[in-house]
């Protein structure tokens, strides 16, 4: 079997955590520019829609800052690996393919399914 480590799926991990940091704190500062509540709301449209789309890649990133920490502590946990809803070991191609992932496949295409 070829497969990588958990320590480097860790590593991984606390990459993307900075890196998503790092972002998050770039956007926090357009934010702080842009929203004007109050007195200065949206007489451009084009500005309208430009704080929608940063808002949303803000919760984009938060979302995913989320997942990473969640994964991270589960390192800690030693419950890493492990799908919380049917508690059997997730494929290791889906790890690798998405090292936060907190559910099997099975059980993540129950809940999307469950979403729509
Ligand atoms: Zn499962």
């Amino acid at each position: 079997m070829v497969i990588r480590s958990r320590e480097e799926l860790r590593r991984m991990l606390e990459e993307e955590r900075a890196s998503l940091l790092k972002r998050l704190g770039r956007e926090i500062i357009v934010e702080h520019e842009n929203l004007g509540y109050g007195n200065h709301m949206a007489d451009d449209a084009t500005e309208a829609y430009e704080q929608v789309k940063d808002l949303a890649v803000r919760q984009t990133l938060e979302r995913t800052l989320r997942d990473v920490e969640y994964a991270l502590q589960r390192f800690k946990d030693g419950t890493y690996g492990v799908c919380e809803v049917c508690h059997k070991e997730i494929d290791w191609a889906r790890l690798e393919a998405k090292p936060y992932a907190t559910l099997c496949i099975r059980c993540q295409q129950i809940r999307e399914q469950g979403l729509t």
